[in-house]
């Protein structure tokens, strides 16, 4: 049914697994790995067989063999059919009344893309990758020269006791330049995402506003990229 494949790719456009299954009360860490292992919501274990896989958007579980893309997963925890299933999202994600033309479909095959581009992307996250983004220069310079302070302090540690203490402040540098590039680049991917979708369909862009980064420039008294 046409209108039924639309309406799934229009779900899938503003639903991705993690935020799914976050719905539903599965925990699942939206950041890091591509694929992530856990506790399965629809049967009884100690250990994750259910495994999310974030590029492919989708999750499925290798112990009791349930899964799929967002909407079998609704399906599952909804207890419904493929209609209730859309029903309830097209509701929730503020698109009920929107029958989709042939022009905003393509728009949203052009926007899903783009979508699974900077999900890529961003799941692939390597410091020598996001260098080659210009709009991540102030983040990675901060970040970086907290590290050049690092190994000033430490400049002399090599085979002495301060070793010890000069690798566990790397480690903690690691998680934390982690968490500003991630966040950086999730800020920058999502303001994108909300350009272009304003410029696509204006009415549908608030789906697509992006989370500030005020938290985070304010904390670390950065300029906003
Ligand atoms: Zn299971």
């Amino acid at each position: 049914m046409t209108y039924t494949t639309n309406a799934i790719s229009e779900i899938k456009d503003h639903l991705d697994v993690v935020s799914c299954l976050q719905h539903f009360g599965v925990r699942v860490p939206e950041k890091g790995r591509n694929v992530v292992a856990c506790l399965c919501p629809f049967h009884q274990e100690r250990t994750g067989s259910f495994m999310v896989y974030k590029r492919e958007n989708r999750a499925w579980c290798f112990g009791c063999q349930k899964g799929g893309d967002v909407i079998d997963v609704s399906r599952l925890f909804l207890n419904c059919d493929t209609a209730g299933a859309i029903g309830y999202w097209k509701q929730r994600l503020g698109l009920e009344g929107q029958p989709i033309s042939s022009q905003q479909a393509t728009e949203a095959q052009a926007l899903r893309r783009l979508r699974d581009h900077v999900r890529r992307r961003s799941l692939e996250l390597e410091r020598f990758d996001i260098r080659k983004e210009p709009c991540m220069e102030s983040y990675l310079t901060y970040v970086f020269s907290e590290k050049e302070d690092l190994d000033r302090r430490f400049r002399d540690a090599d085979g002495k006791p301060e070793m010890l203490a000069y690798l566990a402040e790397l480690e903690a540098w690691h998680s934390w330049a982690d968490s500003i590039l991630q966040g950086a680049w999730s800020y920058w991917t999502s303001r994108a995402m909300a350009v272009l979708a304003r410029n696509l369909n204006p009415e549908a862009a608030d789906a697509y506003s992006p989370i500030g980064p005020d938290d985070l420039s304010a904390q670390r008294g950065l300029q906003n990229v």
